[in-house]
């Protein structure tokens, strides 16, 4: 049994929509009358809000744990998020900590909070539909770029993730839900808004109206400047959207597209229930909706199975999408999903080091050269944050670069900037024109 915390820390690890609960949960501390932290170590409470997708995650939390009890003030532990709905009680009976959360219980934190005070168990890992948004406080104070989670879990069950587990089944939030979430997000500073699911572009409501519904409506919120959505599966790209992408000047010519393999015989031992010709087709009638749009796209090396001819297929995708980003990963089995029991055509570590070597320099090449043809273009610039100048500030581009730059403009300035140095990673500008407010 611990005291009633007064204080606590939010740790996030993982993915966008982890950094957006991560906030939600602290304002809901915070509405309990608690004061937040930036040092665990000094906290009475510590939410560890995990991510199942990395190798080892598991393992990682354990000795996150251990610190904390070594380092900290034997603080109230929380553990949040994917590893807590896959785990469950487990973690209680292993780590000893205080309370378990899953990602769709986590409005319930203050209830298992005063539970575990009075020496409850305090664990829930239900997963009610959407039930956790309309118990959560409204959003008072963000950056001028939020996170609005719009959908949740995911019905695709690629055979490699974990997410259909610990997230469930595709949910949208309700349309006016959202719409009010977002202005509070613009009158509480935003300018900015990526809206976050695990499938985002499968958001619909009963009315029919898609993600591109959806966009249009933020697009009539006065004082947002920017929208911007992910993650997207190829599947769930509709015309609507691929339309928006063309007509509502407020989206920003930006999308993060997965495909992980560009072999036919991977991407269907991996579910993804899409083709290399038609993610190709599909991003072709993207880039005629949005010729400028900064294209990214996930990788998976070294697959059960996959051979030099595949990899080579996917090299071949990478040289004909030409990515503006990418990430990529080394393949890790994820227990309790399909590809964990698939033992033949293991690639071994070394292969996949050298495959990931190569297919990182494609991306890196990739990268430099779309950050190139920005080189002495003038577009706008969203400030965000301090430079490590004095003087300096760094911002984003609408095509996601940072842009770092001298200037007197203040953190959620929307400023003209003239794109004067492109670095592989990042762009140097110099205002221009200050856009009016
Ligand atoms: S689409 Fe596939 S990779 Fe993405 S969340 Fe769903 S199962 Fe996981």
């Amino acid at each position: 049994m611990k005291p009633t915390p007064k204080t606590f820390h939010v740790k996030s690890f993982g993915c966008q929509m982890n950094v957006y609960d991560g906030e939600r949960m602290g304002e809901l501390m915070a509405a309990q009358g608690m004061t937040p932290t930036d040092d665990a170590n000094a906290a009475d409470l510590v939410v560890l809000n995990t991510c199942h997708i990395r190798e080892k995650a598991t393992e990682k939390v354990y000795s996150d744990i251990g610190r904390l009890r070594k380092h900290g003030k034997d603080p109230m532990i929380a553990v949040a998020g994917c590893v807590a709905q896959a785990e469950g009680a487990e973690i209680v009976s292993r780590a000893k900590v205080d309370v378990v959360v899953g990602p769709q219980a986590y409005h319930n934190l203050p209830r298992l909070v005063a539970d575990a005070a009075s020496g409850k168990a305090a664990l829930d890992t239900d997963m009610p539909a959407t039930a956790k948004f309309g118990a959560l406080p409204a959003r008072r104070k963000v950056s001028p770029s939020a996170f609005l989670t719009v959908q949740e879990g995911c019905d695709k069950f690629c055979t490699y993730c974990v997410v259909p587990y610990t997230r469930g089944a595709e949910i949208s939030r309700p349309f006016d839900a959202i719409v009010d979430e977002a202005k509070a997000l613009v009158d509480a500073g935003a300018r900015e808004i990526t809206l976050l699911g695990q499938n985002v572009n499968a958001w619909d409501d009963e009315a029919g109206n898609g993600l591109h519904g959806l966009i249009r409506a933020l697009d009539r919120i006065e004082g947002l400047h920017r929208i911007r959505y992910t993650t997207s599966h190829p599947n769930d790209m509709r015309e609507g959207l691929i339309r928006a992408h063309a007509e509502v000047e407020k989206l920003m010519p930006y999308l993060h597209l997965p495909v992980q393999a560009g072999s036919d015989r991977i991407l269907k031992a991996m579910n993804r229930s899409h083709s290399r010709a038609s993610y190709l087709a599909l991003l072709e009638r993207v880039r005629a909706a949005r010729p400028d749009i900064a294209l990214s796209g996930d990788f998976i090396v070294g697959f059960p199975g996959e051979t030099e001819a595949d990899f080579a297929d996917t090299l071949s995708l990478i040289d004909e999408v030409r990515y503006a980003a990418s990430f990529s990963f080394k393949y890790s089995p994820r227990p309790g999903t399909p590809a964990a029991e698939m033992t033949d055509g293991f690639v071994p570590e070394p292969v996949m080091d050298e495959r990931l070597q190569r297919l990182q320099a494609a991306i890196a090449r990739d990268q430099a050269a779309f950050n190139a043809t920005t080189l002495g273009k003038t577009c706008n610039v969203l400030i965000e944050r301090k430079g490590k100048l004095p003087g300096q500030m760094l911002g984003k581009s609408p095509w996601l670069q940072s842009v770092h730059l001298m200037t007197d403009a203040q953190i959620g300035d929307l400023i003209e900037v003239e794109i004067v140095r492109a670095d592989p990673n990042s762009l140097a500008g110099v205002e221009r024109v200050r856009a009016a407010a």
